[in-house]
C-alpha cells in the first residue's frame, strides 16, 4: 500500500492529502515484503484517522542502502556547506508556508492544541532548521603547529555517515527537526523512524524534502514499530550513528544493539523526573506560574516535565494555595479550540499508564489535592492532578509518569532541598526559584541535571545545548554541541621537512 489518503480535519474542514507509504529515495513506496500497516488514532475522539505502511526490517535495509548511496554520491563529502545551508533554509521556508496545515495534522494525530503546534512546535522547528543552516558552512577544524620547520597537522570535522534517527510521539515535528537539521548541516544522510503513534506529520514533511530539492536518499523515512524497524535500524551494520529520543528502557536496548552490531556512535535523549525547588525568597506568584507550566505544558508529556516540586516549609502553605489556582486555569480540551491550553494525552496506552500512577499515588498514601478523577465521555483526557504528603520512595516520586501529575514535597534547609532534588536516577532538567543570587549560583551548581532553569522553567532555545546526565541520556542536541554528534574528527599530519634515516 503506497497510496495517498485525503484527511478531512474536523472543525477546520481542511482537506489534507497525505502519502502513506515509506519514503525512500524521494519516493513513497510500499514495503518490499510486508503487508502490515499502522493505524493512527485521533486521541480526542478515539477514532482512526488513517493507516500508513509499517516498514519491515528489509525496508530498513533498502532505506539504509539508499542513504549510503546518497552519502557516497550527491551528499557526504560531495556537497558544499553552502548548498546544505541553502537547502535547509528552503526546507524551513516551506515548513513556514505550511505551518497551519502541519499544525492541524499534528493536533489530529498527537492531540496537542493547534495553536501550540503552530506557534511553538512548527515555529521552533523552522527556527531549528535555520539555525543549523547557519552552521552548515561554518564547520571547521584546527591548524595545529607541531614544530615550525618540518611539521604541522590539521583537523577536519567530517560527516559521520549514515545516521539512524528514532523519535518519540510527544513532539513529532520538533523531534524530527532537532534530529535532521544538525545531521544535514554536517553532511550526513538519514534513515528516520518516527513513533508508530505519530507518523503523519513526518510523512507530510517528507513531501517538503522533495519540494525543497534534496537529492534522493538524503533523508528516508520508515514508519514502523519500535521492535521491528527501530530494532533493525539500531542493529544495522550499515548505520554509522544512531540518534535516539525516547524512554530510558528503550535507550538501554539501543545502546546494547549498537555495541553488539558495529559499535556505531550513539546519542540518547531519555526520560526524566525533573525537580523544581521553591525557596522562601522567591516571588511565589511567578514560581507557581513556572511550576504549573513545568508540569502541564504538553499535558505533562514532556521529557523535562517538572514533575517534582519541593517548597521551603516557611512558604509551603502559601505556595500550594497559589499553585492550585494557577493549575486550575489551564483548559484541557479539544485541541481545535483556540482557548485550549492542553489536549488529550496521545494514546490509550499512555492514558492507562497515567491513571495507574494516579491510583498508585492514592494507594501509597499521597494526598490528591487537585484532579485525580476520570472524566466521562470520549478522548484520552487527564486533568491537572497534584499530590502532596509525598515520601521519597513513592512510585509517583521516583518514576516518570509523562502526564499532568505533579508531586509536591517540602524541605527546610538548602542542603535538604538539593538532596531531595537529586534523589532519582534521572538528570535531565531542574529548576530553582529564589531571589538570592548567591543561592541561585550555589544551587544551580549542585543540581544534577543537563539543564538548570533559574527563576523560569522549560524554555528551550535552538542555540542552547540540551541533554541529560545520569540515566537521562548521553550527548547533546541543539546548539553547536549537536554538531559534534554528527561529525567525526580526522587529524591530518603533514611532514614537509623531517627525513627518516
Ligand atoms: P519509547 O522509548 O517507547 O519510543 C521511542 C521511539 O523508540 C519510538 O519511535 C519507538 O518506536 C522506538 N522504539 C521502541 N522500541 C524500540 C527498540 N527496541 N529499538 C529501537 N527503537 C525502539 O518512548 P515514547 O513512549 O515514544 O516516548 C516517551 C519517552 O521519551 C519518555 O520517556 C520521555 O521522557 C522521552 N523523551 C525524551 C526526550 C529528551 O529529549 N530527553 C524528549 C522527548 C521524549
Amino acid at each position: 500500500m503506497a497510496t495517498v489518503v485525503t484527511i478531512t480535519v474536523p472543525k477546520t474542514g481542511r482537506q489534507i492529502k497525505l502519502p502513506t507509504g515509506l519514503f525512500i529515495n524521494n519516493q513513497f513506496v510500499a514495503s518490499v515484503d510486508s503487508k502490515e500497516t499502522i493505524e493512527c488514532i485521533n486521541p480526542a475522539t478515539e477514532k482512526p484517522i488513517c493507516s500508513v505502511v509499517a516498514g519491515s526490517a528489509k525496508d530498513i535495509d533498502v532505506a539504509v542502502a539508499a542513504a549510503r548511496e546518497a552519502f557516497n554520491t550527491t551528499w557526504g563529502k560531495n556537497v558544499t556547506g553552502f548548498e546544505r545551508s541553502r537547502l535547509l533554509n528552503k526546507l524551513a521556508d516551506l515548513m513556514e508556508r505550511d505551518a497551519q496545515e502541519l499544525a492541524e495534522l499534528e493536533a489530529l494525530n498527537n492531540g496537542k492544541p493547534v495553536r501550540v503546534a503552530r506557534d511553538f512546535d512548527v515555529g521552533d522547528s523552522v527556527g531549528c532548521l535555520r539555525y543549523y543552516a547557519g552552521w552548515a558552512d561554518k564547520i571547521v577544524g584546527q591548524t595545529i603547529e607541531i614544530d615550525n620547520k618540518t611539521k604541522f597537522a590539521y583537523t577536519k570535522h567530517e560527516p559521520i555517515g549514515v545516521c539512524g534517527q528514532i523519535i518519540p510521539w510527544n513532539y513529532p515535528i520538533m523531534m524530527w527537526a532537532w534530529k535532521v537539521a544538525p545531521a544535514l548541516a554536517c553532511g550526513c544522510t538519514i534513515v528516520m523512524k518516527p513513533s508508530e503513534y505519530t507518523p503523519l506529520t513526518v510523512l507530510k514533511l517528507s513531501e517538503l524534502i522533495v519540494e525543497a530539492g534534496f537529492p534522493p536518499g538524503v533523508i528516508n523515512t520508515i514508519p514502523s514499530l519500535g521492535s521491528v524497524g527501530g530494532a533493525a535500524l539500531t542493529a544495522h551494520k550499515g548505520v554509522d550513528k544512531i540518534a535516539f529520543t525516547g524512554s530510558t528502557i528503550t535507550g538501554r536496548k539501543i545502546m546494547a544493539a549498537a555495541a553488539e552490531s558495529n559499535l556505531k556512535k550513539v546519542s540518547l535523549e531519555l526520560g526524566g523526573k525533573s525537580p523544581q525547588l521553591i525557596f522562601e525568597s522567591a516571588n511565589l506568584d511567578q514560581a507557581a506560574n513556572w511550576a504549573a507550566l513545568g508540569i502541564l505544558y504538553n499535558t505533562g508529556q514532556d521529557c523535562t516535565a517538572g514533575s517534582r516540586v519541593y517548597v521551603q516549609d516557611t512558604v509551603y502553605d502559601k505556595f500550594i494555595q497559589i499553585l492550585v489556582i494557577k493549575a486550575k486555569q489551564l483548559v484541557i480540551g479539544d485541541g481545535f479550540d483556540e482557548a485550549t491550553g492542553g489536549g488529550p494525552v496521545v494514546s490509550k496506552v499512555q492514558y492507562d499508564k497515567i491513571w495507574s500512577y494516579i491510583e498508585a499515588g492514592k494507594q501509597q498514601g499521597a494526598q490528591c489535592i487537585l484532579g485525580g478523577e476520570k472524566r466521562s465521555g470520549k478522548g484520552y483526557y487527564v486533568d491537572p492532578t497534584i499530590f502532596t504528603n509525598i515520601t521519597p520512595d513513592m512510585k509517583i516520586v521516583q518514576e516518570e509518569i509523562f502526564g499532568p501529575v505533579l508531586s509536591v514535597g517540602r524541605f527546610s534547609t538548602e542542603d535538604e532541598g538539593i538532596k531531595l532534588a537529586n534523589s532519582t536516577t534521572y538528570g535531565l532538567g531542574a529548576g530553582l526559584h529564589s531571589n538570592d543570587a548567591n543561592q541561585c549560583m550555589r544551587v544551580s551548581n549542585a543540581l544534577e541535571a543537563g539543564t538548570v532553569w533559574v527563576n523560569q522553567y522549560n524554555l528551550l532555545y535552538n542555540n542552547v545545548p540540551f541533554g541529560g546526565k545520569k540515566q537521562s541520556g548521553i550527548g547533546r542536541e541543539l546548539g553547536s554541541n549537536a554538531l559534534e554528534e554528527y561529525t567525526s574528527v580526522k587529524a591530518v599530519q603533514w611532514n614537509y621537512g623531517e627525513k627518516l634515516d
